[in-house]
């Protein structure tokens, strides 16, 4: 192992995202570069090993050849007034738009109001894509996705609609909008599983639960089906893997979720990857940590002791 300090940094996000306030994490310098390491507080220590993965293969290997050298980007629409997210489609400059809906305590009708101002924002050659986080039943789900898709006058798709495998498979035959697994897929083997179940037309990937480029493209190859690359929230160090990924996958025909930089109130490192006119590049190394973020004592404390319970599972 490379014998610099791993570096612990914490950083607020803007609003809330599963339950946490604070994105935490730290980076670890190898012969090649910086990989980031910052597997959820819900992920166990066997859980974050493929987390290690990605981050000793982007500071170790480096990443495979990319075939493009540029990706498509899309704008996150939270649950917000239509007002506001006409205001968040047009300052993007993305030409996807992914819609939150289904949030506890909001109704249909305003889910619809939400993807018609997008729609109108974006104008008829946007394309807008909505997410549920699996909070609908099947019959709910029927009817909601009937009912956005004419709000959207054609969705792209809809991201996990219902919580399980077969839920999936169930409103997948039921509608003709194109169904991605999201929360579906956390290991390496469950985009198998969903291929085989027949419970979507598109795998959501990300590269840090997957274990890095390199195993995220052979899942990408096996499940055999078109994917797109989201992000874990990272900073722009975790960013780049998941762009390496996205660059290197033979087929990409969807915007990428790795415009998330918007969600944290702060970068970690330098350059920066936020879109331009909708679009990243593919770089070839992450970027270089700055210490503007850096923890407290008691979270690096933390952050430390997780990486050498993770090391030792990982050898
Ligand atoms: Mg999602």
């Amino acid at each position: 192992m490379f014998s610099e300090r791993p570096l612990v940094y914490a950083i607020p996000l803007r609003t809330r995202f599963r339950g946490i306030t604070v994105r935490e994490g730290l980076f670890l310098r190898g012969a090649v570069g910086w990989g980031e390491f910052c597997p959820f507080g819900d992920y166990s220590d066997a859980e974050s090993v493929p987390w290690l993965a990605c981050a000793r293969e982007a500071a170790d290997v480096g990443w495979p050849e990319p075939v493009r050298d540029r990706v498509a980007i899309n704008c996150t629409v939270p649950v917000v007034a239509p007002e506001r997210a006409a205001e968040i489609v047009a300052g993007s400059g993305c030409g996807t738009a992914k819609v939150k809906v289904a949030d506890p305590g909001t109704s249909l009708g305003q889910d619809y109001e939400r993807i018609a101002a997008v729609r109108d924002a974006l104008g008829p050659g946007g394309l807008i894509r909505i997410d549920a986080n699996g909070a609908w039943g099947v019959d709910e789900a029927v009817v909601a996705i009937r009912t956005l898709d004419r709000a959207a006058g054609g969705l792209e798709y809809v991201e996990q609609p219902c919580r399980t495998i077969e839920e999936l498979a169930a409103v997948r035959r039921r509608v003709d909008v194109p169904i991605a697994a999201d929360e579906s897929i956390r290991r390496a083997e469950d985009p198998l599983r969903v291929a085989v179940a027949g419970a979507a037309d598109i795998a959501v990937l990300k590269v840090a639960p997957l274990g890095g480029v390199r195993r995220a493209l052979a899942v990408a190859l096996a499940c055999g089906l078109p994917c797109v690359v989201s992000s874990a929230v990272e900073t722009s160090v975790g960013l780049a893997a998941g762009l390496a990924l996205a660059g290197a996958l033979p087929r990409l025909d969807h915007a990428c979720g790795l415009g998330t930089l918007s969600l944290l109130t702060a970068d970690a490192a330098t350059p920066s990857l936020r879109p331009v006119d909708g679009w990243l590049p593919v770089p070839r190394t992450a970027p270089e940590p700055t210490l503007d973020a850096a923890a407290d004592p008691a979270t690096r404390d933390h952050w430390l002791a997780r990486l050498s319970r993770v090391s030792a599972l990982a050898e």
